[in-house]
Formats: C-alpha cells, sequence, structure tokens
C-alpha cells in the first residue's frame, strides 16, 4: 500500500478516534521527524503530547467560559507594590492550592477597589488550571439562584454553586437581605463546610455582619463554620481604580 493510501486510513482512524489534534499535525510532525531522523518512540510521543496539551488548553477554555468569572486576570497582573500593607508572602501562599484540598476558606476583607475579586479570580484560574471545578458569582445572584432553587425538588443539587470544588462568593455584604434569604445563605455555606472551598469577598468587617444577618444566633453559627480552616486576609489600603487621582481632583481616600 503507497504511503498516501497510508496517511489516508490513518487520518480516517484519528477522525474514529476523535484525535483532532494529531490528525492536523501529522504530516508535519512525520515529515519533521523523517528529516531529523527521529525514533518511532518520540514521534508517537510527540504526536500524543499535542493532544494532550490541546484537549487541556479546551478544557480550561471551556470550564472558564461556563464559570462565571467576570474578568480573567492572574496573579503575575496584581500589584503587591500598590499595596504594601498587604501580606504577600499570606496571599501567594495559598496559590499552592493546599486550601482548597483541605476544604479551607477564604475570606478578603476591604474597601472597595483593593483588589478582593482581582485576588479571588486569580486563586480561580490557577484551581481551574489544576483541573479543579469552579464558580464564580455574586451574593445577590447566589440568592437569587438559591430562592429559585429552594422551591425545586431537586434544591439545586448538581448545580455549579453546589458541586463546585471552589465557589467564589463575591460582595457579600453589599446588599441588604432579609431573615429568609439570610437562612438560605447560612444553609448553603453550612452545606459546604469541611466538604469543598468558598472565597468569600466584602467590604464590610466582621463586626458589621450581625446587623447584616439580623440575628446575631444565625451569625455567631455562621462565622464559626465560615472562619474554622480559613484564611481571613483583610486588604486595608487605596482603591487601585482611583490610583493616579488621589490628592488630585479633590478625591479624599479614607482608610477604614
Ligand atoms: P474590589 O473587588 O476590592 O472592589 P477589584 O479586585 O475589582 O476590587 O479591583 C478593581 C480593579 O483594579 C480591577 O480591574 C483589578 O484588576 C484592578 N486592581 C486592583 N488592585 C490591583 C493591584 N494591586 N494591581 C493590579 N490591578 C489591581
Ligand atoms: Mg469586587
Amino acid at each position: 500500500m503507497s504511503d498516501t493510501l497510508v496517511v489516508d486510513r490513518i487520518q480516517a482512524s484519528l477522525i474514529r478516534l476523535k484525535l483532532p489534534r494529531i490528525s492536523e499535525i501529522l504530516e508535519g510532525v512525520m515529515h519533521a521527524a523523517q528529516e531529523k531522523g527521529k525514533s518511532y518512540l518520540s514521534f508517537l510521543d510527540e504526536l500524543l503530547e499535542e493532544e494532550i496539551a490541546c484537549r487541556e488548553q479546551r478544557r480550561v477554555e471551556t470550564s472558564l467560559k461556563i464559570s462565571g468569572l467576570p474578568f480573567a486576570k492572574g496573579i503575575e497582573e496584581f500589584d503587591f507594590t500598590f499595596q504594601p500593607k498587604l501580606d504577600r508572602q499570606k496571599v501567594m501562599s495559598l496559590f499552592d492550592l493546599t486550601f482548597i484540598r483541605q476544604k479551607g476558606n477564604v475570606i478578603f476583607l476591604g474597601p472597595p477597589g483593593v483588589g478582593k475579586t482581582h485576588l479571588a479570580v486569580a486563586l480561580a484560574l490557577k484551581a481551574c488550571q489544576a483541573g479543579m471545578s469552579i464558580y464564580f458569582t455574586t451574593m445577590e445572584d447566589l440568592i437569587e439562584k438559591l430562592k429559585k432553587d429552594h422551591g425545586a425538588e431537586r434544591k439545586g443539587r448538581g448545580r455549579g454553586y453546589n458541586k463546585s470544588a471552589l465557589v467564589i462568593v463575591d460582595e457579600v455584604g453589599y446588599t441588604p437581605i432579609n431573615r429568609e434569604e439570610c437562612n438560605l445563605f447560612f444553609r448553603f455555606i453550612a452545606n459546604r463546610y469541611e466538604k469543598a472551598s468558598t472565597i468569600i469577598t466584602s467590604n464590610k468587617a466582621f463586626s458589621d455582619w450581625t446587623e447584616l444577618f439580623h440575628d446575631p444566633v444565625i451569625v455567631t453559627a455562621f462565622l464559626d463554620r465560615l472562619l474554622h480552616h480559613s484564611v481571613v486576609i483583610n486588604i486595608k489600603g487605596n482603591s487601585y481604580r482611583l490610583r493616579g487621582k488621589i490628592g488630585k481632583e479633590g478625591v479624599e481616600l479614607s482608610q477604614p
């Protein structure tokens, strides 16, 4: 059988086996291997490595698309020199993702614009690249989803906000919630406790959470679960959004 016929047959097999990347690069890699006198083993190795790399990239792209992340900024885009009071070592140590493997939580506190969402997103990106499932939501959206699923038969089982290894609840405390919503949120945290990780961002100090969640007994029980196995990062600094404007245009920034 001629080489062309063999290549055609291999191409047909690659399509049937669903190996599109190998199909795409087969001839190029084959000619390069012939020219360089590569062994059969390294030829096959190169093809398989390429297929795996391509699949991995597609998996990351798909999970990022459905994760709900508001943007895709990594930690390398975070300028620590802008937040000199932020403990860089403590933040960077989160990026080994041990807290997710140990089902721990991270809480970012601080005024608007200090990078809470950015850091949470950067952790989610890293987790996604490491093959972990991620889900991003604001507190407001989460409560809407919890309310909708509460009445449903399956009560939101199988939903991204329940089953992901890492869920980010952004902007806790930005909008007031009623008692019923508060109970739903509390149950959500209780369900994830020691089972999966949650990152929370909030512009409210813990001392303000009693008012936020109405009932001091509920808040105590809530914080008890949330803070057990958790890292709290309190960012005290200026808004990155207002950088360059401080002292100009009459913009005054108050420190919390
Ligand atoms: P927060 O959630 O605390 O209100 P964000 O994380 O949304 O703040 O940050 C606001 C904007 O500023 C985002 O575009 C973010 O990427 C950027 N940003 C904030 N802090 C930094 C920083 N230290 N270095 C680089 N970009 C930053
Ligand atoms: Mg934010």
